[in-house]
């Protein structure tokens, strides 16, 4: 492939700037949402299996977690 081939002069050969931008913030934001929507169930199944839900360490459903001092609800 030479400089000025008339049949590749459409072909990409480094980023299109705007568009990797905005794919970047794009799944940027949607894989921050899935990985905090996936924290965030975790930690409603361990608190209602009576676990701390920082660190599951067994406490029950009162008090701070004894083993991370975290409040548990
Ligand atoms: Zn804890």
């Amino acid at each position: 492939m030479a400089a000025g081939d008339p049949y590749m002069t459409d072909f990409p050969l480094g980023p299109l700037w705007p568009g990797q931008l905005v794919n970047s913030a794009f799944y940027g934001v949607l894989m921050f949402g899935a990985m905090t929507a996936a924290r965030a169930l975790g930690r409603g199944r361990r608190r209602r299996k009576g676990l701390c839900p920082w660190c599951a360490y067994p406490v029950g459903n009162t008090g701070p977690c004894s083993e991370c001092g975290a409040p548990v609800a």
